[in-house]
Parts: C-alpha cells; sequence; structure tokens
C-alpha cells in the first residue's frame, strides 16, 4: 500500500531526527519510497520552481488554445483539420521534428541528451462527435461548456503547455520524448491510431503515457479490453403459412445465443471481472415473413487477455454450435448460414503497480492530492500494454463532466496542478539532465 504524500514528508522528517541506531530499523519499518523522495527533490530543484511558474504564468494562453483547439471539430474518421491546427501549434513551441504520419496521427519529436529510450505522451485528437455538432466554447461563469472540452482537447493543451514551460525553463530530458497526437481513440475508431505506431509504424517506444480525461488522482494502469461482433444468419426465408418448414434466421439466433449466454455466465462466475452483452438484435420484414436474416450485436470486456480470448472462443464455438444444431433439425429448405464479423478489438493489458512508470506517476499525483488511486479503463494505453510496453493514462487536470454528451463542461478548478503533475510524471519517466 502507497501512503500520502503528507505521511510520507512526516516520515522523512521522523527519520531525519532519529539516533542512527535506530535508524536501519525505522527505514525498513517505515519503507521510505524513492519515487515520493524524488519528487520532492524535483520540485525543489530551481529549474522545475521556474517551469511550475510558467505555468501559473501561461494559464490565460492554455485557457485561449484551449477554447480555440475544441472549435476546430474532429468528428469520429475526420480528424485531419485538427490534426493540422494541433501540428502548427506543436511547430510553434520549436521541437525537433513534427510531422503527420500516413493514419493522420500528429507526431511531434523532442530530443534527450542520450535519447537511448523513447517515452511517448500521447493524447487524442478525436472526438465522439458527428461531422456537424455545433463544437462553439460557451462560457458560464468560470465554466466552459463544448463538445470534446474535455475530452480530449484539454489533454492536447495541457500538453502544449508544459512543452512551453519545458522549453522556456531550459529543461532536457535524458531520453527522447515523442508526443503524439493520436487518431481513432474512441468508438469505432477502435484505437486505430495507437495500433497503427504500435503495430506498424517502426518507432522504437519503452513506454507509453496516455493523458486522457482531467482527473489527476486516477492513475490507469490497467486496460479494460473488448472484443465486439456482429452476427448474421441467414436463409431463404419466406411465407410463415406457406413456407413453414423453412429455416427459420431468429430462431436458430434464439438457440445460439442461449448457448453463448449459458456458456458465458458459466465461466464469468469465477475469475477476474469478465462482461458479455447482446446489444442489439434485428432483422426480419414482418410478423407473418420468415425472415431472411437475423442479427446481433455482442461485446464482450475483460480486464484479463487470457479471459478476454477464452470469452471470445466460448461467442465463436456457441454461435457456430448453435446454427449447426438448428439446421441438423431441418426437414425443408437449404441450411441457414452464419456470418461473424467483428466490428470491434481493444485489447486487454496491465502494466504491474510495481513499474517504474506507475509509481513515478503515482508519486507525482500524490504530490497534488492525497486521494491517489489505480485505475482500470479503455484508453489508447492499452495497445502498448498488449504489447509489453508498460503505460498508463493519466489526467490532465481541472474539473469535468459529461464526456460524450452535449453538454461537456470544464471547469479550471486547479488546472494548472494537471500540467505540473504531466510535467513531474513526464521528467521522471525520461529523467531530466542537470544543469
Ligand atoms: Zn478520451
Amino acid at each position: 500500500m502507497k501512503k500520502h504524500f503528507t505521511l510520507l514528508t512526516l516520515t522523512l522528517l521522523t527519520i531525519l531526527f532519529l539516533p542512527m541506531s535506530l535508524m536501519a530499523q525505522k527505514k525498513k519499518e517505515s519503507k521510505v519510497d524513492p519515487y515520493a523522495t524524488q519528487v520532492l527533490t524535483l520540485t525543489k530543484n530551481k529549474q522545475i520552481t521556474e517551469a511550475f511558474a510558467i505555468i501559473d504564468k501561461l494559464e490565460p494562453t492554455t485557457r485561449k488554445e484551449h477554447i480555440e483547439l475544441t472549435e476546430v471539430p474532429a468528428p469520429p474518421f475526420k480528424e485531419s483539420v485538427r490534426a493540422q491546427y494541433f501540428k502548427k501549434m506543436l511547430e510553434a513551441i520549436g521541437l525537433d521534428k513534427v510531422w503527420i504520419d500516413s493514419i493522420g496521427n500528429v507526431l511531434a519529436l523532442r530530443k534527450g541528451k542520450k535519447g537511448v529510450r523513447t517515452v511517448v505522451l500521447d493524447a487524442h485528437l478525436d472526438t465522439v462527435f458527428p461531422e456537424g455538432t455545433d463544437v462553439t466554447v460557451k462560457q458560464k461563469g468560470d465554466t466552459l461548456f463544448a463538445p470534446g472540452i474535455a475530452d480530449d482537447t484539454r489533454s492536447l493543451v495541457a500538453v502544449l503547455t508544459m512543452l512551453k514551460a519545458l522549453k522556456q525553463a531550459n529543461i532536457e530530458t535524458t531520453d527522447d520524448v515523442l508526443i503524439i497526437g493520436t487518431v481513432g481513440e474512441e468508438g469505432l475508431g477502435d484505437l486505430r491510431g495507437v495500433k497503427y505506431v504500435v503495430e506498424k509504424s517502426k518507432l522504437k517506444i519503452d513506454s507509453w503515457i496516455a493523458v486522457d480525461g482531467t482527473d489527476i488522482n486516477y492513475i490507469v494502469n490497467g486496460g479494460l479490453g473488448s472484443i465486439r461482433y456482429k452476427a448474421t444468419i441467414s436463409g431463404p426465408g419466406g411465407h410463415s403459412w406457406g413456407a413453414f418448414g423453412l429455416g427459420n434466421p431468429h430462431h436458430a439466433m434464439a438457440k445460439a445465443v442461449n448457448y453463448f449466454t449459458d456458456e458465458a455466465a458459466r465461466f464469468t462466475s469465477t475469475g477476474g471481472k469478465t462482461s458479455f452483452n447482446v446489444g442489439r438484435t434485428g432483422g426480419g420484414t414482418s410478423v407473418n415473413s420468415i425472415p431472411f436474416e437475423s442479427w446481433a450485436e455482442v461485446d464482450m470486456r475483460s480486464e484479463s487477455p487470457s479471459q478476454l480470448k477464452k470469452i471470445d472462443s466460448i461467442f465463436k464455438s456457441s454461435m457456430k454450435r448453435g446454427v449447426e444444431d438448428y439446421n441438423a433439425g431441418l426437414k425443408k429448405g437449404p441450411a441457414l448460414t452464419l456470418h461473424l464479423q467483428q466490428v470491434g478489438y481493444r485489447p486487454s493489458g496491465s502494466t504491474a503497480e510495481k513499474e517504474a512508470i506507475v509509481q513515478r506517476a503515482w508519486a507525482a499525483s500524490s504530490y497534488f492530492t492525497s486521494e491517489t488511486k489505480y485505475g482500470i479503463v479503455s484508453t489508447n494505453a492499452n495497445t502498448p500494454m498488449a504489447h509489453g510496453i508498460p503505460a498508463i493514462t493519466i489526467g490532465s487536470g481541472g474539473k469535468s463532466n459529461h464526456e460524450h454528451s452535449l453538454d461537456e463542461w470544464w471547469l479550471n478548478e486547479k488546472g494548472a496542478d494537471g500540467i505540473k503533475f504531466i510535467l513531474l510524471t513526464v521528467l521522471m519517466e525520461a529523467g531530466m539532465e542537470k544543469k
């Protein structure tokens, strides 16, 4: 169990004033957290206090850019206008290289002194809102209202301000930092931006920090995976009376879904949390017609890659068995056919609590809040996690709610802390060069 920052400070002070003979023993008991100590040292560093002051000073600019970027729409699969805009904002900061890859991600390289490792810092460009959605930012009191204002535009802008602070405070990292504005994080985007970077680009990546959401007290070290299908059973169809006896796709679907849900319920009753859901069904022409088609949309999720794999195979075999058993009893007409179309795949994975990247973010978060927690969510970090790359997702500060809805809002409540939190986490992960 981790201790809160305030407790740690006390512990450290206690140790400092203990006689030497007691110290070894005490130290063992109190388990001084080296990461919290590192945060303390960093926050006393002159360049970092300067960077923090710059972040505070930049608050009006951060707000202005936040509004500006939110008003550049980024509907699913149509992020290119925002990508160009974000690219220009990155270029204005003065980084080593800024480019857009073939899938549409915006990348910016900030070279480290040694550059042996590459640490990715990503926020997603896309929103869930379709083309034509009014993305004008409305201000009511201190609150900014607009679709996408928090998820994830706030994070994109927090990253920009953090980069400016590093630049102006003349901070150099040891490792390279690769900043990415990713496409396709939401919904049917199916993590295509991050999947491209991790699985197809030739980039060598050593760790991944996704900035998504605003809460700075959640260190997401678990990636909730999901697999989605559209299952379709087809047959000739016909009159309910005249063609009676022909294979009925709805009847076969009912059998197959029943096989699936029975076996899935048994499987998910033990082990790590795994879920399954038949979310939508459809097909058919009228009450007195044998349908020519029956379809069902299915979503399965798990924290564990092996459980996800298993429930996926339960689904596929149950559907197959259901249709085969149904066809075996057919007296008339052709056999029904089954088509399974995978419509979504987000791998599950996790980064162990003991991993340095998780501990670093925890210690940085604990500097600002006493309520740091671990979280399991579906974010861009799922993909690097699934590939064994240490990854986390952290928030960018301020308060927000109603994400994915038209009345999404963001309030600058200690928003600057979020940017400082990102800065500390990145500096610990990429290393800070001594001046
Ligand atoms: Zn998001």
